[in-house]
């Protein structure tokens, strides 16, 4: 009987879609663990890429291995442009581009169907109605996860437990209000700072180091203390209430690409009651996606997220290195 059962899982397992990892012996077929659920959430959000920046971290969430992953758009949708015929969702919904972001009355994502939500929303997005925030503050209260990629530390700055789960945020009326500006400075000691001034900003693009600062965190461990991230956006200057928020990676704000000369964050975890939120600054568009070492980090602050553990722990062999960023092509 023992043997029957046996078999029965091992053939269902090699029909399965693992069946090809477990050819190749990379599961285990007894330990292959349930795929954990993420809904990516975006509709609006001044980096025009993304229709195709939620394709492409849905890519590689799905290519892992270890995720299944749903995308729910606001029916009201702004610069998505053309990319939103390019990346359609396929779901039946009647979309509305619009040219002013519009809260959609109708975006009521069932949030705790899903282990994580990753939001690809960004400057400007207008607000969500008032009973889909306390459904998500309700959602992250009760140990949803979150990740908060780029440009979605720019939303919703006046919403203050959105602004508590994101610990550092940027623009949309930011200020001291805030919180501190949080960073390391040039003795790389961790400065929580009053002054005033605004919330959020940036240089020229350009490729830039990211420093591990945390290397005992499952995100972060095993991973190289430094590696070249491509060219981005490197953001500066965010504030927030910043509580219990521990910073992974920091990269140095160089003042010729005017930068603050501080080794500003850019992995952050956060903990808001019983939920956990990675917070990644990096990934202004496509080709910042593309880059090894943010997709890395993407799948382990999804999954750390999601689970408080990082099962995904490899270290792909095209990681970059100290001095040479490493990105992948991605296919539609
Ligand atoms: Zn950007």
């Amino acid at each position: 009987m023992q043997r029957l059962v046996f078999a029965t899982v091992w053939q269902f397992i090699q029909t399965s879609a693992l069946g090809g990892a477990v050819t190749m012996g990379l599961i285990s077929p007894l330990v292959a663990q349930e795929k954990l659920s993420v809904l990516i959430i975006d509709g609006q959000n001044n980096h025009v890429m993304w229709p195709k920046t939620t394709a492409m971290m849905k890519s590689y969430l799905e290519q892992s291995g270890r995720f299944q992953v749903d995308v729910q758009r606001t029916r009201f949708t702004w610069k998505g442009g053309k990319l939103l015929g390019q990346y359609a969702l396929l779901d039946g919904v009647d979309y509305e581009e619009l040219a002013e972001p519009k809260s959609d009355p109708s975006f009521q994502p069932k949030f705790e169907k899903y282990d994580v939500v990753l939001s690809n929303f960004g400057w400007k997005a207008a607000p969500w109605p008032k009973e889909t925030q306390e459904a998500f503050e309700s959602y992250v209260r009760h140990g949803g996860g979150l990740v908060v990629v780029h440009a979605a530390d720019n939303s919703f700055g006046s919403w203050p437990e959105f602004n508590e789960m994101i610990g550092l945020g940027g623009w949309d009326g930011r200020n001291e209000s805030s919180g501190p500006y949080v960073y390391l400075d040039k003795s790389e000691e961790l400065v929580r700072d009053e002054s005033p001034g605004r919330g959020g900003s940036h240089g020229p693009q350009h490729e830039f180091q990211i420093v591990i600062r945390d290397a005992e965190h499952p995100i972060t461990k095993g991973l190289p203390r430094a590696w070249m991230h491509v060219k981005d956006e490197l953001y500066q200057q965010l504030r927030g209430p910043a509580n219990n928020m521990t910073i992974l990676a920091t990269a140095f704000a160089d003042p010729r690409y005017k930068g603050t000369g501080r080794h500003e964050p850019m992995l952050m975890t956060v903990t808001y009651e019983q939920g956990r939120i990675f917070h990644t600054p990096m990934g202004h568009d496509d080709g910042a996606m593309s880059c090894v070492g943010f997709i890395t980090t993407l799948l382990r602050g999804t999954e750390w997220a999601a689970t408080g553990a990082v099962t995904l722990t490899d270290v792909p062999a095209d990681f970059p290195k100290p001095d040479q960023p490493s990105r992948r092509d991605f296919k539609d």
